[in-house]
Parts: structure tokens; sequence; C-alpha cells
């Protein structure tokens, strides 16, 4: 697949940003150049899929990369799998006997990009569960071995569980360990009125704005709140 642009974003064409050029320019300058290839594969045959726009973007991907080589991230958790960008993005960059515990209540989305992620050599490092998040994480937390001992975690399923998820993740990594939380500016809805908001969006836009209150009042972490893709916020945990 060329380094065509290839607009990732389900609210405008140009994000946060001033405009769709210049959103286009840091993807075709910095982001698709450097995008491995069975990355750019995966989101082609994602492309297909009527829920295409769940993949996550890959500027704020690019980003989840350089912070996970920053704490050279070895065990990882992810919440949300759905065709595997982010898994995929995550097991290409952590070390070849890195783990990532990754979590979807639908397996069949995950089975799609899954021979992509056999290609590129690194499924050995992803253990997939099938199953909703929360009766995981309290799984993962009654065995003492897991607490205090994920480096990394990527949290992108259901926006109403994000405080719910959040306190699991915070018991789950180690001091000095990241979260990042996608989707936290919801298509821009989250500075948005109510009434110019689609209704679609209603739910997880307030559901975001809640969260996104309670993360900056946690004292717990350390946060960023990063507009790339569709708004990623990243907390180290103190
Ligand atoms: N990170 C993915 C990527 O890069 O392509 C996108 C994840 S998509 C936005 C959200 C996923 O969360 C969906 O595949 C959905 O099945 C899953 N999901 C939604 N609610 C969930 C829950 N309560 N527990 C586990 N998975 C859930
Ligand atoms: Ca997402």
């Amino acid at each position: 697949m060329a380094n065509k642009t290839v607009i990732n974003n389900s609210s405008t064409e140009k994000g946060v940003l001033q405009s769709a050029e210049l959103y286009n320019y840091i993807m075709d300058t910095s982001v698709y150049p450097r995008e491995h290839q069975c990355l750019k594969e995966l989101r082609a045959i994602t492309s297909t899929h009527p829920r295409a726009v769940m993949g996550t973007a890959p500027d704020a991907g690019q980003f989840m990369a350089l912070l996970l080589k920053t704490i050279n991230a070895k065990k990882t958790i992810e919440i949300g799998v759905f065709t595997g960008y982010s898994l995929l993005l995550t097991a290409l960059t952590i070390p070849d006997d890195g783990k990532i515990t990754a979590i979807d209540m639908n397996r069949s989305s995950y089975e799609i990009g899954l021979p992509i992620i056999d290609k590129a050599g690194v499924k050995h490092k992803i253990n997939f569960i099938e199953s909703e998040a929360l009766p995981v994480l309290d799984q993962l937390l009654k065995d003492p071995e897991n607490k205090g001992t994920f480096d990394f975690a990527f949290v992108d399923a259901d926006k109403d569980n994000y405080a719910n998820y959040h306190e699991r993740v915070l018991e789950l990594l180690k001091p000095g360990g990241i979260a990042v939380y996608d989707n936290t500016l919801w298509a821009g809805t989250v500075a948005m009125d109510e009434s110019s908001v689609p209704e679609s969006k209603l739910g997880s836009r307030k559901a975001s704005i809640e969260f996104n209150k309670y993360i900056a009042g946690d004292a717990r972490v350390q946060i960023s709140q990063v507009p790339l893709g569709d708004g990623i916020t990243v907390c180290r945990r103190n």
C-alpha cells in the first residue's frame, strides 16, 4: 500500500490541527514513511470493515511506540483490540521475549488481523483473551504476581468504564509505568455545546468529559492529554 494519506479521524479531516493540509503533511512526512509494512497491510484489510474508523490512528500509534521504547516496555496489557493495529504496533515494538495481555470481547475482529500478526513474526508475544475486560482485570489482580508488574497499558474499549479500568490498571502498573487512554477528545465533542453534538456521540461524550475531569484530579499519576488521533491521555504512575 502506498504512503497515501488516509484520514483516520472520525470527526473532521484535520483533528485538532489548523487544517487538513497540515494533518496530511505530518502523516506524509513523519508517520507513513516510517510505518511498518505489516501495519500498512493491517490498515488496508481493516479499511473495508464497517467499523474501520475504530482502528488506532497511525500518528497516535507512532507516539505510543515511542513511549514503549522510551520506557523499555516488556510486559503490557491492551483493552480493546479490534483488528489489532495497536496490538501489532505494540508487539513489533517490545522485545522478542515481551508479553502482551490483549483483551477484547469479540475475537472475530482480532482474527481479521491475525494472519498479518503471524506474518510479522510477533504472535508469540500475544496472549489474547476473549472476554469483557473488567472480570479479566479483576482476575489478574487476584494473583499478587501481577500487581505492580506491568510496564504499559493501552485502554481503547468502552468509554463508560475508563475510570473502572484506570483503578485496576493503576494496580497492575509498576511505579513509573505508563497507561495510555484513547479517544479522550471524542471527535472534539468534549468541547462542544451538547446541543450541537450528534445523538450517537452523546453517551461517550459524557463519559469522556467525566473521565477527563477524574484523571486530571488524580494525584497518583502524572498526565498529559495529547491531541493526536482522537486525543490520547498519557498517564505515568507515580
Ligand atoms: N485498539 C484497537 C485498534 O487499534 O484497532 C481498536 C479498539 S476498538 C476502538 C474497541 C474494541 O473494544 C472493540 O473491538 C470491542 O469489541 C471492544 N470492547 C468494547 N467493549 C468491551 C468490553 N467491555 N470489554 C472488552 N472489550 C470491549
Ligand atoms: Ca480508539
